[in-house]
């Protein structure tokens, strides 16, 4: 991996915890599910709204060089990209990559298409809301779980790092979740590498009245690049009723990676961060 030894406004708002490290990429918002609590209402008839290997390798890039310390790839499922997990191994050059995927695309031979993540610097993290079948696929689909409990200890045997994300309507401590811890366990994957999160009430989940509310002092201001512009945080491009949220968009411009970055901080310091972007966020 290559980091190259930065230092400037960025770098400095990082080293002292005022801005998070991690970029976020959306490569697409289409996916093979359609779950009830979708931040990004995302389904096989989403528009795609995709980025480019060109983008995400150079967002990779300016991204290491500005600084920041690691990047995050989620969508929509990233997994429908053909071209995705060789990307993501060439991001890994740069920085440690974690890639958000259901899971399901893995199963059968398909599994196959993981060998460019089994490396240093990439982990996949994959979604399992509960250990009893049904009502995991209750709010992801109808054989989710199989396809995961399936794909997780292939993943792993085959030398990728997997971690588990259980999102839960529930409180983060509840009792309830110990069958499901366990059954990670099994799987192969640490406890440490299970992660539980609410429902955050966006996209399809405030339609149905799913989850916790959140304004912008809620969400973590990580930078996060879309094919629609750079946006406060990984919950903030979201789409509701079939369109996009903008009250998070902080700028179009996305490369160079300065400009997002920059618009960013002078947000979180409670400046105006530009004036290419609807702002509602404080
Ligand atoms: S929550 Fe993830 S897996 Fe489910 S529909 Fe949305 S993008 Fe797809």
């Amino acid at each position: 991996m290559t980091v190259v030894a930065t230092a400037g406004p960025i770098a400095d708002a990082i080293a002292a915890g005022e801005l998070p490290g991690r970029v976020w990429l959306y490569s697409n918002y289409h996916c093979n599910l359609a779950c009830s609590y979708c931040l990004t209402e995302s389904s096989p008839r989403s528009e795609r709204r995709q980025l480019t290997p060109e983008l995400m390798l150079g967002v990779a890039g300016e991204a290491a060089a500005l600084g920041f310390t690691g990047l995050g790839v989620t969508g929509g499922e990233p997994m429908l990209l053909a071209w995705l997990p060789d990307t993501i191994a060439s991001m890994a050059e740069h920085l440690p990559v974690v890639v958000l995927t259901n899971g399901t695309l893995f199963v059968g031979d398909r599994i196959k298409r993981a060998r460019p993540l089994a490396r240093d610097g990439v982990a996949v993290q994959i979604s399992l809301d509960s250990h009893l079948s049904d009502v995991n696929d209750m709010a992801r689909g109808p054989d989710n779980f199989a396809k995961v409990v399936e794909a997780v200890p292939q993943l792993i045997a085959l030398g990728v790092r997997v971690r588990i994300a259980t999102t839960t309507a529930g409180p983060l401590d509840d009792p309830a979740l110990e069958p499901l811890k366990e059954l990670v366990l099994s799987l192969g994957v640490a406890p440490e590498d299970h992660l539980v999160r609410p429902i955050v009430r966006r996209g399809r989940a405030d339609e149905r009245g799913l989850g916790v509310a959140a304004v912008a002092r809620d969400i973590p201001s990580e930078l996060t690049i879309t094919a629609d512009g750079a946006y406060w945080g990984s919950f903030g491009p979201t789409v509701r009723a079939g369109r996009l949220d903008t009250d998070l968009l902080i700028t179009r411009t996305v490369l160079p990676l300065s400009v997002p970055a920059n618009a960013l901080l002078s947000a979180v310091r409670g400046l105006p961060p530009g004036n290419d972007a609807n702002l509602g966020i404080r």
